[in-house]
């Protein structure tokens, strides 16, 4: 694997993008095309700026107030073997780990020997924040999430389970 991975951007002390102090890294390239997307800038695949992955692990393992991670995008999903490289290393270290992805947990389910990297990804994070930004269902006070189709999942217990196991913020 190609140790570089294409980011939009990165929030160095993030408290908005999942519970604590967290390191929030905007993959670059998405193909979901929402109506309403914050962040159409992050949607083309030559955009962003291409990062060394073993520099963004260990400038974010440097910084002790850092509790936790969060993939977001763009889809980090369209690079998910560095995120999930990103995402082995950081579990080590005992850093909990949220990922933005524009695809259902079932999607991803369904789909998950079949596209790059996705097994390894669902296995190595705690949450995912699923499906697509539906500007028709926004809603005032909406907590990690941009409208009420998205769920905020607790990925171990839903694959222990078998079952989609959402948490309440
Ligand atoms: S998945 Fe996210 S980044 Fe992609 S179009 Fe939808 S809202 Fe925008």
């Amino acid at each position: 694997m190609e140790k570089t991975i294409r980011l939009s951007g990165i929030a160095y002390e993030s408290l908005v993008n999942g519970p604590g102090m967290r390191r929030v890294f905007f993959a670059q390239g998405c193909k979901h095309n929402c109506k309403g997307c914050f962040n159409p800038d992050t949607h083309d695949f030559d955009g962003g700026d291409e990062k060394n992955i073993d520099e963004l692990i260990n400038d974010t393992l440097q910084n002790p107030i850092i509790k936790g991670v969060t993939f977001s995008g763009g889809d980090p999903w369209e690079q998910a073997d560095k995120f999930a490289y990103m995402a082995k290393e950081f579990k080590n270290k005992g850093l909990n780990i949220w990922s933005y992805t524009g695809y259902t947990y079932e999607y991803i389910i369904g789909s998950i020997d079949s596209r790059l990297g996705w097994r390894d990804l669902l296995n190595n994070i705690d949450v995912l924040v699923d499906g697509r930004f539906e500007e028709g269902k926004m809603l005032d006070g909406l907590k990690f999430r941009g409208s009420t189709n998205q769920r905020i999942i607790d990925v171990k217990e839903s694959l222990k389970l078998k079952e989609i196991i959402v948490l309440n913020y």
